[in-house]
């Protein structure tokens, strides 16, 4: 196995596989810690999608360390911790904990921590990370539900995180070359820092990064530095046959939302727009029993014409509110309990489409369809391909990270569909 990855959320493991299979690495992607028959012999490339955002710390690195173990037992020659372009987690963690057990884990000192995204807007400049021209801080990142960034310098953000010193890895040094990135990192680790933020603004500073780092057992980021890396190795692989053919279950396609992000509400509104049979679910009616699954359900076996779509998705003032009557974590795993039996219930009545908004919500979804592993499908939107569950007559599912994709995804996504 060349490249491993082990990503702290469903759609940033989907994602990442995307920067994997792009480059020609036949990739699986698993959800959860795969046991030990599920590899075939000719996969280049393996994701671990661990539900680990927004756990508590010491369980995140238990299971970080556990998908470590299982790639190490199958040879991994690199393996990549991937998480958020936005850099998602809370002074609690869970990025600086997990870098830290996974250096111990894979036996390395020293790691980088390389975000930048810069096909979807994520740049980072002086550790400073921007969504577009906007700082983290000030962008809607900072009214997300669980993860709320208000300070856009990594430096201290990571800091807060770990007592592993944090230091910079500079834009003057990335411009300056792969040599000069190795040197800076080594220069680093003999003044005894052990994780550099990496700047970086264009998939040339990432593959720059990506070649300085390509005898690293241990790099962190997102999946622009895993596409750098898979750069990497996709040389040793060249003219060998990969790609296989995605094959589309027949059945029914759904929406469901449970995303807050400005993004997906965009999304949401272009489709309701369009005509889409649309429902919103409300955590307060769900904590309350005034809403049921099994109502909305027997509401979208009913729909008719466009594919129907289920939402919870509002805006900042909504969630705060519910959150006071319920508390964060409650209200949140109300909505993903709901939406996720509610795919489980449509799944057994011919739904066989899922397309899935927030990277919280396809966790939910995909475990309450007991989906193990997914192959690597068509691309919709930079960084969310279509995907489908390897058993036979498995769903596909589209798994959107709440902020990816245009106003149109949801339709483009649709359309995609054979
Ligand atoms: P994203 O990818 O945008 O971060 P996630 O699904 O990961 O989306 O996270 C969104 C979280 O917000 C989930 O836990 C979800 O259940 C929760 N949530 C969704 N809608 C609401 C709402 N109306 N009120 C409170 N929390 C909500």
């Amino acid at each position: 196995m060349l490249l491993g990855a082990i990503a702290d959320d469903l759609t940033g493991a989907t994602d990442i596989a995307l920067a994997f299979a792009r480059e020609g690495l036949r990739t699986v992607q698993f959800n959860g810690i795969p046991n030990e028959r599920a590899l075939a012999s000719n996969v280049d490339a393996v994701v671990i999608a661990l539900k680990s955002r927004t756990i508590p710390a010491f369980e995140a690195v238990t299971l970080s360390r556990r998908a470590a173990s299982w790639l190490r037992a199958h040879n991994v020659k690199q393996v990549v911790f991937k998480y958020c372009s936005t850099f998602d987690s809370t002074d609690k963690g869970n990025i600086g904990p997990v870098t830290e057990a996974l250096l111990e884990e894979l036996g390395e000192t020293m790691t980088i921590a390389c975000p930048s995204f810069p096909e979807n807007g994520r740049t980072v400049f002086q550790g400073h990370l921007f969504v577009g021209d906007t700082l983290l801080s000030e962008s809607s990142m900072r009214d997300h539900p669980l993860t709320p960034m208000t300070d856009s310098n990594l430096i201290r953000v990571l800091q807060r995180q770990t007592a592993l010193p944090v230091g910079l890895l500079a834009t003057t040094d990335v411009r300056a070359g792969q040599e000069r990135v190795a040197a800076r990192i080594k220069e680093a680790a003999a003044q005894n820092l052990r994780i550099l933020i990496a700047d970086a603004a264009t998939v040339e500073d990432l593959n720059t990064i990506g070649k300085a780092c390509s005898d690293r057992m241990l790099v962190t980021g997102a999946a622009g530095i895993g596409g750098g890396l898979a750069r990497n190795h996709a040389a040793a692989i060249q003219g060998e046959p990969r790609s296989t053919e995605f094959v589309w279950p027949q059945g029914r396609t759904v929406v469901l939302a449970g995303s807050c992000s400005v993004a997906t509400r965009d999304q949401v509104n272009h489709v309701v727009g369009l005509g889409y049979p649309a429902t919103k679910i409300d955590p307060i009616a769900i904590a309350s029993g005034t809403l049921d699954v099994s109502s909305v359900a027997e509401w979208a076996i009913a729909s008719e014409g466009w594919p129907p779509i289920i939402y919870s998705s509002s805006d900042p003032k909504d969630v705060f509110k519910a959150q006071e009557v319920l508390g964060r974590e409650e209200a949140g795993a109300l909505v993903e309990q709901f939406l996720g039996k509610l795919a489980a219930a449509l799944r057994s009545t011919g739904f066989s489409r899922f397309i899935v908004a927030g990277g919280e919500t396809s966790g939910a979804v995909s475990a309450a369809l007991s989906v193990n592993a997914l192959e690597i499908g068509p691309e919709i939107d930079p960084g969310v391909p279509w995907t489908r569950s390897i058993d036979a007559d498995g769903p596909a599912l589209a798994l959107k990270s709440g902020n990816f994709g245009a106003p149109d995804f949801f339709e483009k996504a649709r359309r995609m569909c054979r």
